[in-house]
């Protein structure tokens, strides 16, 4: 299987890298980021795109992968699978989907959770949006680049369960850290509260897989100096990915709002830019009530 890779960033090289060391052909390109080793340097995407069995691309946003996809599709082989891991609004997804279509290509939207660790090492999760015959041509793909792929449904649907995850994560991030601030103030030990809420009903990823207090729980990003990780950053694009679908199918979300907006302060006016999405733990524990 040949396969063409556009977007070669953090996530993106590791991913063809990967890929080029289980024996694919992979041709790559990226504005910016050279090809990682054993991948091909294409001229432009759509040179990267022609003649390829799969084309995976993993960009930054909606707008710049509607982009490629127009570049691309018409160059793109009939029959071949467009493979999208990028996190992008399902609005974006869906209209990308109905154009691979109507180009005779068949399309997945397949965003990931595991980061640039899970990346590097092929552990990826994929939650894919798609068909059926479209899904099991990424399969074999997914089992390389990562270690479960779900297949949630329509076009779309990945994209759709990526955003509503990180809206729980970012939500239960916030509760974490602003329980853990009022447990200072009530004089609570944070072991003592890591030791109560990890096993009591409190408990939640953000708590017992990534505890947001340093020298507290398992290692995480807190104790490399809020370091990401996950970065704030990142996080934030996804909170208001999140309310842009939310406002799109008139739902509503409250928490997801706010927790949207806290994010938003952090990045864009207070110090949370560069910084691990749990580094709001030391945001609320230097402030007082508002
Ligand atoms: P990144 O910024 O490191 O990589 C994106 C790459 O796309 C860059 O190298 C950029 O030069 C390239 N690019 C931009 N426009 C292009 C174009 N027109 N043609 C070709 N290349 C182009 O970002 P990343 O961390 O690799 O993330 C990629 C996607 O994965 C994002 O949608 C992100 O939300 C998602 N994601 C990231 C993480 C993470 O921990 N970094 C985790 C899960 C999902």
């Amino acid at each position: 299987m040949k396969i063409g890779f556009i977007g070669l960033g953090n996530m993106g090289a590791p991913m063809a890298r990967n890929l080029a060391v289980a024996g694919y052909n992979v041709t790559g390109y990226d504005t910016v980021a050279p090809c990682p080793d054993g991948v091909m340097q294409a001229e432009s995407a759509r040179d990267a795109a022609t003649g390829q069995d799969v084309v995976i691309t993993m960009l930054p946003n909606g707008d710049i992968l509607r982009a490629v996809a127009a570049d691309i599709y018409p160059a793109m082989s009939a029959g071949a699978l467009h493979l999208d891991c990028s996190t992008v609004d399902v609005a974006s997804a869906r209209d990308v989907a109905d154009q691979a279509q109507n180009a005779g290509l068949l399309a997945v939207d397949a965003p990931v959770s595991g980061g640039v660790g899970g990346a590097d090492a092929g552990t990826l999760t994929f939650m894919a949006g798609g068909t059926d015959a479209a899904f099991a041509k990424a399969q074999p793909l997914f089992e390389v680049m990562g270690q479960k792929a779900v297949h949630c449904g329509a076009a779309g649907n990945g994209q759709a369960a990526k955003i509503c995850n990180n809206m729980i994560l970012g939500i239960t991030m916030i509760g974490t850290c602003e329980a853990f601030a009022l447990a200072d103030k009530l004089g609570l030990d944070r072991q003592k509260m890591f030791d109560v809420v990890s096993t009591s009903s409190g408990y939640s990823w953000s708590m017992n897989a990534y505890c947001p207090a340093p020298g507290v729980g398992p290692q995480s990003p807190a104790d490399n100096d809020y370091k990401p990780g996950f970065a704030a950053d990142l996080m934030l694009k996804d909170l208001r990915l999140s309310q842009q679908a939310a406002k799109d199918a008139d739902a509503d979300t409250p928490i997801g709002r706010h927790a949207t907006d806290l994010y938003a302060t952090f990045v864009e006016k207070e110090d949370g830019h560069g910084k691990d999405f749990s580094a709001m733990l030391p945001r609320f524990a230097s402030r007082r009530r508002s």
